[in-house]
């Protein structure tokens, strides 16, 4: 992600110092990257709102590298949501058999995640694991887990048929006392959607169970679902944190911002692919990347940039229509037409103009000839700039030598900006947007 950010630091830099208006413009973005990522409106709303608030402080307009700052704090700030301060980096596992409590709804990945947190807990810290399939309503799932436990070479209880998930968990306990297990893993029953039979029997397994930790299981390529899901487990059962599945997929990770913001709990583990070793802890730096690397931040700078142009355009009509053309006005027309190829093409557009394009055209406006007009006038001072009319003799010598160019140029310059200046005037009732088109073209 960084590689990616120093690109936008560079162009960032180049265009000079960020404004607030810069700041909100790039907030704007902000937001529609997070939205975009699944992020859910409010916690949206709410994470751009501080990180403006952080963003429009004197940090970042006495920066060196605004820009940079700008970026840095949205990222740092997504981290910090992300990470939490409380967030374990190890299962609470003391006290053997200390029960962890797998929750979620069916086909998130409670039985696979089950099944590889076994087999780290095994490989990593040579703990002895039992697992249990607490999943009485589908019988081929207890298989499956059975199945799982004999790929990674970790036992599972002993599948007793017609027992309730009550029954299995009070089994599972003694089981894992008597056999000296160090963990014990519950892997319950799901649904499609969240209902009271449900929660009514995750909360009498966890009554039974007593779990040191209790895990929500989500599907990282849900959206919104996965907030409503983790608020209702949270509300019903309480958890202890989250394991986001699938993220090997292209889920945009949002999903993790919303839930840890929503619950206050941290995100734990990662779910990476179908394979028993595919689950890694939650790195909150990856997943900010990924957050932001949705909408693609250089593009969210560009974009942001794209937007302000056209609100500047839009200050200016303001200027025009109120008669006001300086040299900063002509300035920037000057620039505006050197990006867009050439005075003839944009003078041809708007009404009115055709007759000074013609004009222009025979004076020798060409592109050499923009270049020296606007070198002309980034020799004037800024009050100068703002009000021509201060310009006498001495003051046109001055600005003339300090832009290497003769007094007649000057005069063609003012003669041409006081000539817009009326045209300005005469166009600014009307309230067609034809110039306004041009510019942003
Ligand atoms: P359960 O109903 O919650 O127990 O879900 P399962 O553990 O049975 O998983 C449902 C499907 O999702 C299975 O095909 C798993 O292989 C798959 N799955 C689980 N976790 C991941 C993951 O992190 N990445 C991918 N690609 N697939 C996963
Ligand atoms: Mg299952």
């Amino acid at each position: 992600l960084s590689d990616r950010l120093g690109g936008v630091f560079d162009r960032l830099t180049k265009q000079g110092a960020l404004t607030e208006d810069d700041v909100t413009a790039a907030m704007r973005e902000v937001r529609t990257a997070l939205l975009e990522a699944d992020v859910s409106l409010p916690v949206a709303r709410d994470f751009v709102k501080r990180v403006t608030a952080k963003a429009t402080g004197s940090a970042v307009t006495k920066s060196i590298t605004p820009g940079q700052q700008v970026v840095k704090i949205v990222h740092d700030e997504l981290i910090r949501v992300l990470q939490g301060e409380d967030a374990p980096d190890s299962l609470r596992i003391d006290n053997p058999p200390a029960p962890i409590l797998m929750v979620g709804l069916q086909g998130s990945g409670k039985t696979t995640t089950t099944a590889k947190l076994a087999k780290r807990l095994k490989d990593r810290e040579k703990k002895r694991v039992l697992m249990a399939s607490l999943d009485t309503n589908r019988p081929a799932a207890m298989e499956q887990l059975a199945i799982l436990g004999t790929q990674i070479g970790v036992d599972t209880l002993p599948i007793v048929p017609g027992e309730s998930a009550v029954q299995i968990a009070r089994r599972a306990r003694t089981q894992a006392s008597l056999g000296g297990y160090d963990v014990v893993m519950l892997d319950t029953a799901g649904r499609l959607h969240i209902d009271q039979v449900l929660m009514d029997e995750v909360q009498a397994v966890r009554d039974i169970a007593q779990p040191r930790e209790t895990l929500l299981v989500v599907d990282g390529l849900t959206g919104q679902d996965a907030v409503n899901v983790a608020t209702e487990f949270q509300d019903k059962v309480g958890i202890s944190g989250v394991v986001l599945t699938r993220m090997d997929g292209d889920g945009r990770g949002g999903a993790a911002l919303s839930m840890r913001a929503v619950t206050g709990k941290p995100i734990r583990f990662v779910g990476l692919g179908e394979k028993m070793d595919a689950i890694e802890p939650f790195e909150a730096n990856r997943i900010a990347g990924r957050i932001l690397g949705m909408g693609d931040i250089v593009s969210l700078v560009e974009k942001a940039q794209q937007t302000l142009e056209v609100e500047q355009a839009e200050r200016m009509m303001k200027r025009f229509q109120k008669g006001l053309f300086n040299m900063n006005d002509l300035r920037s027309q000057l620039e505006q037409m050197q990006k867009m190829g050439g005075m003839q093409s944009i003078m041809g557009m708007m009404p009115g103009m055709a007759k000074m394009a013609k004009q222009a055209e025979a004076a020798g406006m060409d592109d050499s000839a923009v270049r020296r007009q606007i070198a002309l006038i980034n020799s004037m001072t800024k009050r100068e700039r703002a009000n021509p009319d201060l310009l006498q003799a001495s003051r046109k010598k001055r600005i003339a030598a300090g832009a290497g160019l003769d007094v007649a140029e000057l005069n063609k310059l003012l003669k041409m900006q006081r000539q817009m200046a009326d045209t300005m005037k005469k166009l600014g009732g009307m309230k067609g947007g034809l110039l306004r088109q041009a510019m942003k073209a």
